[in-house]
């Protein structure tokens, strides 16, 4: 017996809006900026095709967010794309050698597990060593405070991620490390550790947990529609393929 519930239903507890109006879509659109066929979203220019705009879930984040991606990765493979239809005011998506300069921006930090990463409850140390004492609960001061402004990530392979990492306008960031997750996708990444996360899982767990760990507020669900496509295109695939055949996962992806 597989384990059923652990499989099926990875997202209960999770509030994401229901996402079905996507199975009455009737084939495929073009997309408003650069024409291309498409079926939910456009996956280069991330932006949702207009039968779909007004319907989706839209969050407001309480950072920003910046992906970093390699020219090799495949566009349509990235769930980083789903963070910047849900989040649009907030989150840039970046292809390498096109980088922002991050040695001229401030108070920004790189979600990557290096030597000396810290974890997400000790980055008030991280940016201001001498004012930890300071930092309280929410419920002692009068808003949340937040001690970066943006985060980033880079969504890639892992030799693709070093070469982004080593790049002289990232390599200088303070990196935070995410406590370990299993990916729900791990069944399906042959080769690939099962902590290894989809890019919008890293950004999902990293909201939450800035949100507990830092602004230390309840956690009402505010960030879950984050994970609103990645859910969808979990569960069509759970749909067509029987958990033990999964193989053809990464060609539906697409
Ligand atoms: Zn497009």
């Amino acid at each position: 017996m597989r384990p059923k519930k652990a499989l099926e239903e990875p997202f209960e507890g999770l509030v994401i809006q229901d996402a079905s109006f996507l199975d009455d879509l009737d084939g495929r659109s073009a997309c408003v900026k650069c024409g291309k066929s498409r079926k939910y979203f456009c996956y280069t220019c991330y932006v949702p095709l207009p039968i779909i705009a007004d319907r989706i879930p839209r969050l407001k984040l309480p950072f920003k967010i910046d992906v970093l991606k390699h020219p090799k990765e495949i566009d349509g493979k990235s769930t980083a794309v789903h963070a910047a239809l849900i989040a649009p005011d907030d989150v840039n998506i970046y292809t390498f050698p096109d980088l922002p300069d991050y040695t001229q921006q401030d108070k920004v930090l790189l979600i990557f597990p290096d030597k000396k990463a810290v974890r997400t409850c000790d980055l008030p140390t991280l940016f201001s060593p001498h004012t930890s004492q300071s930092f309280e609960p929410q419920a002692k001061r009068q808003r949340p405070q937040i001690p970066f402004s943006k985060a980033v990530f880079i969504d890639c392979t892992w030799n693709q991620t070093r070469r982004i990492y080593n790049d002289e306008r990232v390599r200088d960031l303070p990196c935070v490390e995410l406590d370990d997750r299993e990916t729900l996708f791990w069944r399906y990444q042959r080769g690939k550790p099962s902590t290894y996360l989809a890019t919008i899982e890293a950004i999902y767990y990293f909201t939450v947990d800035v949100h507990t760990t830092l602004i230390c507020a309840e956690y009402q669900h505010e960030y879950d529609n984050l994970l609103f496509f990645f859910k969808y295109m979990f569960e069509k695939i759970h749909s067509l393929y029987d958990a033990e055949s999964l193989r053809a996962y990464k060609d539906i992806r697409s």
